[in-house]
């Protein structure tokens, strides 16, 4: 197996540039022995924990294989506090992980002497009460519990407590005593902020400029095109900002994201139009990849190529949380968790803006496609603040984004473009927002088949709308009503605010804060080839293998015939002579880089054709039949076909199925939001699944391969052959093809884990659209499937691999923690198989003590880390207190629990198999 992923940095070294070094709580001992240095008692002996069996069942379902538990050590330290051991031998290995095998468990739960508790980890981590810990003896985990434990610690307290624990074998480790976890992260250039003296510096700037221009200037800071007269629109010209050149301060020139940079959309200066940049996979794919580190890379690639086509303002990132598979714009987000949204968020926003400004979108709460203008988003404060907009507060607060985007539906009753409850409380007063905000396209109350409204303008305005798009409409009253219905000081504030962040990324001259590496002809990208390099990076990272039976995949080196299956698909509406679809299919099939045909066995997927399309350059494009047969190799026949008949004579069948760019879209081309998880739930009923079925009869070893945005029902699963697959390919993008053969054949290691829930059927969830209003409930994806005890499919960050993970030696390294701690989080994990593999690793917290509305669980920390078969690696994961909080009802504020926090980290939501505590105190 080679190593897949050259240069990738390291956990413990993301550990670092996240925030830091350890602080406070940072008092490691000296890598532990067999043999005790130092206690003058050593405790009772700690058994380690049995070890469960591996859990690996087969067959792709969801199965907790919990082992036996055990008792763990109990360990007597001399200070007379006696604590029983833990529970040893929790095994979690189930979720057919081909036997994820947990060691030991909670090793043993100490007291130390000084009365700081402190947890075992596997095996029994050495506790002491004291503040300096001497190494003692660790063991990764009992595989056999009950050899003596030896090991025993000495604090300079006196205290001495002991402990040791056991397993048959014992790896060393480190002797950890607890303190108080107290300061803050330092800098991290990935979590850059946006710094206050860089506001100052700039808002300065802006405030200079502003003296120096006419109302009818700054008004034309705050709006976009001309709309041109009502009989004949101007729908070009819809990306820009006119340019004041009297002062030379260029307008904004405005591009998609986030799956790349949309140059098809016309450019009104270069005057071109289908252009060709990088196409990533989508970001619900890259959700599942769990990768800070590439997503920041992504945002940089993305910035370049915005450069590149002197392009000033990417709208991009798409951060609605996924409240609902069924949303047509599923896959242009990274998944149902707002933790999960807000660091990857942040991290392509911290990459986009080393070059370009971007803008997050859409705040908030717009999570259901169709008649998006009219829908009502209805939910309580606490679900606003936490669930709903969370992630954007992160975004502003860790990655400095310069703009966010009004969304087209209403929260609450009214439009978010007039909302100042959204715009001005929460995200001026609460987060600290020191960008601007625009409206989508035509959000404003209205559309753009309404007559303007200086009413409407001069109450957006009030709310904390900043900028209309992508027309002066609305705020083309801004003028007549200065004075009246709308104050000077409102309009200076608002042009303050854009005319800030054009000075903050040097784009009032249009160029932004880097020179491109990349270049521009044409209308489309040039010298792309590391940014290509990197989408199929992406895509290797994301895809998912949500079965495995009987080790089909990796595809054997002794088959010789590979047949690769898949219906050819048209999705585009038949339209009269007026251009108005007369049956189903969408209606701008020449905005498709695909033109509307898709040949599921051969054809390059990279979703809808919505505002967020991206054309690639074919010479570069690596379809799955093209990627299948690059990564076959020699004396392997590689062929592809559409009917269970052309793969008669194969040794191995991959049959590619999915959605197309119909079943799930932007609702304005005529796709939209799905109605059932079905494949081919639109158009085609059932032709898919037929085909699948009539493989799976030849009882050949096959893999299908789906792509989609997210959930895809699968009726034959149990009906596949013995040595069967699954995996979930998402859009994979220009490269996806070709991550797609390395990883059928085992050139790499498949590590793209679920960033969402996979309910086993649609009424599993909730209602997803509820007419004019929805409520939107605190309880989304995980946390809901927890509240209603439902067993998912497959949960929220399954996904299986070629090798095994064992998790061991959990250090939560502070007793208590302030209000601002971090706790750097570490754990152990072993590659205990035969191939090299990455691993993405979970950290979750409960609220044992709450009286509060908390969900059972919820997501605090994740780490992606590769490690080489047999090796062992800890991952340092840092929980900031801070993000522990939850909205306070009664007082109507943030609050953060002074109680015990409960820390569980494992590969999913559904299997977390070592725990510990802290307490955070009442310390700010
Ligand atoms: C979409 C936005 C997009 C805008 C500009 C709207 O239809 O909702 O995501 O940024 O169009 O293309």
């Amino acid at each position: 197996m080679n190593q897949f992923r050259p240069g990738f940095f390291r956990h413990a070294a993301i550990a670092v540039i996240l925030f830091g070094s350890v602080v406070g709580c940072k008092q490691l001992g000296a890598p532990g022995g067999n043999s005790p240095t130092g206690g003058s008692s050593g405790g009772s002996a700690g058994s380690g924990g049995p070890g469960g069996s591996p859990g690996g069942v087969s067959g792709g379902t969801t199965q907790n294989n919990a082992g036996n538990p055990d008792t763990g050590g109990n360990t007597v330290g001399p200070g007379g506090i006696t604590s029983a051991g833990g529970q040893g031998g929790i095994n979690q290995g189930g979720i057919n992980q081909g036997g994820i095998t947990t060691v030991g468990g909670a090793g043993g739960t100490t007291s130390g002497g000084g009365g700081i508790t402190v947890v075992g980890g596997n095996g029994g981590t050495i506790l002491v009460g004291g503040a300096t810990s001497a190494a003692g003896s660790n063991s990764p985990g009992g595989t056999a519990g009950g050899a003596t434990g030896a090991g025993g610690s000495k604090s300079p307290g006196g205290t001495t407590s002991a402990g040791g624990s056991a397993g048959s074998s014992s790896a060393g480790g480190s002797t950890v005593a607890k303190s108080a976890c107290s300061s803050p992260p330092p800098a991290d250039p990935q979590m850059p902020g946006y710094p206050a003296d860089q506001h100052t510096k700039f808002q300065t700037q802006a405030t200079t400029t502003l003296a120096n221009l006419s109302l009818a200037e700054k008004a034309q800071q705050m709006r976009g095109t001309d709309p041109g007269p009502s009989t004949s629109r101007n729908w070009t010209d819809t990306f820009r900002q006119p340019d004041n050149t009297a002062k030379g301060i260029k307008g904004f020139t405005f591009r998609d994201g986030p799956r790349g940079v949309n140059l098809d959309a016309p450019i009104q200066a270069t005057n071109t139009v289908h252009g060709k940049s990088t196409v990533f996979p989508v970001a619900m794919a890259r959700g599942a990849a769990w990768d800070v580190n590439l997503e920041y890379q992504i945002g940089q690639a993305l910035g370049d190529e915005m450069v590149a086509a002197s392009q000033t303002m990417l709208l991009a990132p798409t951060v609605n949380l996924l409240r609902h598979p069924l949303w047509g714009r599923a896959q242009e987000t990274y998944g149902e968790d707002p933790y999960q949204l807000g660091r990857l968020g942040t991290a392509i926003v911290a990459g986009v803006q080393t070059y370009v400004p971007a803008c997050v979108k859409h705040y908030a709460a717009n999570n259901i496609e169709n008649l998006r203008a009219t829908k009502n988003a209805s939910m309580d404060e606490q679900t606003l603040r936490e669930i709903y907009a969370r992630h954007f507060e992160m975004i502003v607060k860790d990655g400095g984004v310069a703009c966010v985007m009004a969304a087209y539906n209403l929260v609450n009753g009214t439009n978010c473009t007039q909302n100042a409850h959204l715009l001005t409380d929460i995200l001026r007063t609460d987060f600290g927002f020191n960008g601007f905000v625009m409206s989508d396209w035509w959000a404003m109350p209205g559309g753009n088949g309404s007559t303007p409204s200086a009413t409407l303008a001069a109450q957006a305005i009030a709310a904390g709308l900043d900028m209309e798009l992508p027309w002066n409409f609305n705020f083309n009253a801004i003028e007549t009503s200065v004075g009246s219905s709308i104050t000077q000081t409102q309009v200076d504030t608002a042009v303050k605010r854009i005319l800030e962040q054009k000075y903050r990324f040097g784009v009032d001259k249009g160029n932004g804060l880097k020179a491109a590496s990349t270049g521009f002809s044409g209308g489309s990208i040039t010298g792309n080839s590391a940014h290509v390099t990197l989408a199929q990076t992406a895509a290797q990272e994301s895809m998912v293998l949500l079965k495995n039976d009987n080790n089909a995949l990796p595809i054997k080196s002794t088959f010789t015939k590979i047949a690769v299956v898949g219906l050819t698909q048209s999705y585009c509406a038949p339209v009269n002579s007026s251009g108005v679809a007369t049956g189903p299919g969408i209606n701008n099939c020449a905005d498709d880089i695909n033109n509307g045909t898709i040949n599921f066995a051969t054809g390059i997927r990279v979703g809808d054709v919505g505002s967020s399309r991206v054309n690639f350059s074919s010479s570069d494009a690596v379809g799955p039949f093209a990627g299948i047969q690059a990564a076959a190799g020699s004396g392997v026949t590689v062929t592809s076909g559409s009917t269970a008949a052309s793969a008669q004579g194969a040794d191995f069948i991959v049959v590619v199925a999915g959605l197309t760019p119909y079943d799930e879209g932007e609702e304005y081309n005529g796709s939209g939001d799905r109605t059932t998880f079905a494949l081919d739930g639109k158009m085609n009923s059932g032709t898919q699944n037929a085909l699948i079925t009539a493989v799976a009869a030849l009882g050949k070893p096959m893999v299908v391969v789906l792509e989609g945005g997210s959930v895809i029902d699968m009726p034959w699963l149990s009906s596949l052959p013995a040595a069967s697959a699954v995996v979930m390919a998402w859009y994979p993008g220009m490269k996806g093809g070709a991550a797609l053969g390395q990883l059928l054949f085992g050139k790499a290691n498949f590590s793209g884990k679920l960033p969402i829930s996979w309910p086993k059927q649609l009424s599993d969830l909730p209602t997803f659209n509820g007419g004019a209003t929805t409520t939107m409930d605190y309880y989304v994806g995980y946390r809901y499937f927890d509240n209603k005890s439902i067993t998912p499919l497959f949960p929220f960050g399954f996904g299986l691999s070629y090798t095994q993970f064992t998790y061991s030696n959990l250090v939560v390294p502070c007793g208590t923690a302030s209000q601002s701690a971090v706790v750097n989080v570490s754990v152990d994990v072993t590659n205990s198989g035969t191939v090299a593999g990455d691993e993405v690793v979970l950290l979750f917290v409960s609220y044992p003590g709450t009286a509060k509305k908390r969900p059972a669980k919820e997501l605090k920390g994740f780490a992606r880390v590769t490690i080489a078969a047999g090796a062992k690696q800890t991952v340092t994961i840092p929980v900031r207190v801070s993000d522990l909080s939850y909205w306070d009802s009664t007082s109507s504020k943030w609050a953060i629990e002074a109680s015990t926090v409960k820390v569980m980290v494992g590969p999913s939501s559904a299997n977390l198999p070592l725990s510990d505590t802290f307490t955070v105190t009442s310390t700010p």
